[in-house]
């Protein structure tokens, strides 16, 4: 099976509606519709884009007098490829893959949190649409909703929640941070690759965090191997939608945990590590003493000595 993707002018997408007419099948959420005949499967996009799968979709492309492909992220991906063997081939992101991305690292206050999301090649359109992109550019508000959204798709996904208690103990076993992630992300993956079982796909990307001799180090000392295929790329959730997936559902886990955390601790928490923060460090402390941030708080932050300052 093999897809294209091409862009059509609006008018262009109605008139392909009405001539598919009594080929209609059920309109996926943000497409204009999606028809099936002998040769492929059709879906039109309200942007424009219309993506063509199936045995023979250039028998039906050739009807509409074709446009320029509008397959932005294959064309700059293959700049970035470099002779590296954890490099992802360019084919990766258009192909059935999985993504993992994690949050909460950069945060003095709450949990560490992974999620791996796997997505099926004829969905990468749909999620486009929809707008899943890198969790960093957009409003909190708008990463819980594209959360719910990708819940709601039931595509098959990993998410750990490290807290600060269970992350606070491993640091003083000698843990480094990156170790802690290294874990978060292997397991999350492992939970993805065994949930789909048969499903094919590709290849894993893990949004770099650290080189990936170092990645099979630190799981390596935990007794765990690397998947086939997996990958690595600094960046990762801008070429690859399984990992800007995985970077939402992470994101908004986290925001998730910072609410209850904040409910639970009686002060709104700051998100980061800024000197704001250590100034509510030290209000917490002083009103429910340094032990309650075990609970909330990642204690091997320099926030924490920081913080003195305001006591
Ligand atoms: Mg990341």
């Amino acid at each position: 099976m093999s897809q294209q993707v091409y862009k059509f002018s609006l008018s262009t997408i109605n008139h392909m509606k009405k001539s598919y007419e009594t080929q209609l099948i059920g309109t996926p959420q943000g497409a204009v519709f999606r028809a099936k005949t002998d040769h492929a499967v059709i879906t039109a996009y309200r942007s424009g884009k219309v993506l063509f799968q199936g045995n023979s979709p250039e028998t039906e492309i050739a009807k509409w007098g074709t446009t320029k492909q509008s397959n932005h992220t294959a064309k700059q991906s293959t700049k970035k490829v470099k002779a590296n063997p954890f490099n992802p081939p360019s084919t990766l992101f258009t192909n059935s893959h999985i993504g993992s991305d994690e949050s909460g690292t950069g945060d003095y206050f709450g949990p560490v949190t992974v999620a791996a999301v796997y997505v099926q090649d004829h969905q990468i359109e749909l999620l486009k649409e929809l707008g899943i992109q890198d969790s960093k550019k957009i409003t909190d508000e708008r990463v819980r909703a594209l959360s719910k959204d990708i819940i709601q798709l039931e595509l098959p996904y990993s998410l750990l929640i490290l807290h600060n208690k269970k992350y606070n103990t491993l640091q003083q076993q000698g843990w480094s941070q990156g170790k802690i992630k290294a874990m978060l992300h292997h397991h999350a993956i492992d939970h993805v690759v065994n949930k789909i079982a048969d499903a094919p796909y590709h290849g894993i990307l893990i949004d770099q965090f650290c080189q990936p001799h170092v990645y099979k180090r630190y799981i390596a000392s935990e007794q765990a191997t690397m998947a086939k295929g997996t990958y690595f790329m600094t960046k990762a959730e801008h070429y690859s939608i399984a990992v800007a997936a995985g970077s939402i559902l992470a994101r908004a886990s986290f925001l998730n945990e910072m609410d209850k955390l904040s409910e639970k601790i009686g002060y709104p928490l700051l998100k980061g590590a800024s000197n704001k923060v250590d100034q509510l460090i030290a209000t917490i402390i002083k009103a429910q003493g340094i032990d309650s941030l075990d609970h909330c708080a990642k204690t091997h932050f320099i926030n924490t000595k920081k913080a003195q300052a305001y006591l």
